[in-house]
């Protein structure tokens, strides 16, 4: 006898702006591809703030901990309040370490450069966004000038603030075994390392030697490396060029930018944030608030991380079928958001999900 499968717990974090038009998308694209899914809705961002004073209550954070799966909208970082990023925020509470960002170009996607399939690994932890930070004027950066001078030699100017980029062996470590077992999982054959180790021995040169280190362990996958800069140019001119990119933290919220634009822009490229027994997924883009409300936005990022949310959960036929649905409704081009067809009548973001829900049923990867 066969026994029913059992559905598989995900919390989803509808978020700020676009995303709960986003998140509704990809949620009923992934019920009508098949697996049993039982969501635990959980409201963060502005809806929290003014319900129970945070953006971030630890509930949502219970919850993730408790299903160990995410599918996330973005969420808002607010200027004018004293919370901090709740997204920030989130991935610390979780301890997501990593990101990793697959981007595809599609066929139908005009404002794609043909033969883009990548994907960036990025550091989620450390660099220069640890917020260690000397303000201009301050007596800890007067402190800090005495330090540099007698240790390096080196004079800070008198009116200079300074962010510290600290990175760790074995934080560097976690996500470049990341990048290299994603590169195995999904036969990919090259996995280049993206720095400016040459202008920072100190940091980027570890990020590298830790990389050739981990690299003798996958000898069926070639490992080399490129500057930031190189790497930016080439992904405008030829990004067919590409593999696997792992890098630091900074590095990779530009890379991620410029590689978005390379399959079509922001509303385009998934993503998932990986932690110690949990996974959040969710797509590159804000919470883009001069669309929300309005149902115009692209969900495609969205359903793609949804699609990598259903492989992780060893759902893969499912995942493969959303996949396919999605490159169909790009390639007949006639349902697609304002982002992507400029010229025609742009469909809103409730069609685009009704058009993959009909590819899926024909869609066969
Ligand atoms: P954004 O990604 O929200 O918007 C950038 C541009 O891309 C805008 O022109 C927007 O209209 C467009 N865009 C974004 N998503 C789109 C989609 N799905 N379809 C069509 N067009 C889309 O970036 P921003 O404006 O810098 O940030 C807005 C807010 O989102 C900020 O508060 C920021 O902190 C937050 N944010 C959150 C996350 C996250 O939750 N992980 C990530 C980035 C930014």
């Amino acid at each position: 006898m066969t026994r029913a499968k059992t559905a598989s717990p995900v919390t989803v974090i509808p978020g700020d702006g676009i995303g709960p038009d986003v998140v509704d998308a990809a949620r009923r694209v992934l019920d009508a591809s098949g697996p049993a899914i039982e969501w635990d809705v959980q409201e963060a961002g502005a809806a929290a703030v003014a319900s129970e004073g945070t953006p971030l209550p630890e509930r949502v954070v219970e919850s993730v901990r408790r299903t160990g799966t995410a599918l996330k909208g973005p969420l808002t970082t607010s200027v004018d309040t004293a919370h901090g990023s709740p997204n920030v925020a989130l991935r610390e509470a979780l301890g997501l370490y990593a990101t990793i960002r697959p981007c595809r170009a599609l066929d139908g996607v005009g404002t794609a450069l043909a033969g883009t399939d990548l994907a960036i690994v990025k550091m989620n932890t450390e660099d220069v966004y640890a917020r260690i930070g000397y303000a201009r004027g301050s007596a800890a950066t007067a402190a800090l000038r005495d330090l540099v001078r007698r240790d390096t030699g080196h004079e800070l100017a008198d009116d200079a603030g300074v962010s510290l980029k600290p990175l760790s062996a074995s934080a560097a470590r976690r996500v470049v075994v990341e990048a290299f077992e994603h590169a195995r999982a999904h036969a990919r054959s090259r996995v280049t390392v993206v720095h400016k180790a040459q202008l920072m021995p100190e940091t980027d040169g570890l990020f590298l030697e830790v990389a050739r280190e981990v690299g003798e362990g996958y000898p069926e996958i070639a490992l080399d490396d490129e500057l930031v800069d190189t790497v930016c140019e080439r992904l405008v001119s030829r990004p067919a060029a590409y593999d696997v990119l792992v890098m630091p933290r900074m590095y990779g919220d530009i890379v991620s930018g410029v590689a978005a634009a390379a399959i079509g822009g922001p509303g385009m490229a998934p993503g998932v944030n990986v932690g110690d027994g949990c996974a959040v997924f969710e797509a590159a883009h804000g919470s883009a608030p001069r669309l929300a409300g309005r149902a115009r936005a692209n969900p495609i990022a969205v359903i793609l991380s949804g699609a990598l949310m259903l492989r992780h959960l060893g759902e893969r036929e499912a995942a493969d079928r959303v996949e396919a649905a999605v490159a169909a409704v790009a390639r007949q081009g006639a349902t697609l958001t304002y982002d992507l067809q400029p010229a025609g009548e742009p469909a809103s973001t409730g069609e685009v999900a009704d058009a993959v829900i009909a590819a899926l049923s024909s869609s066969r990867p």
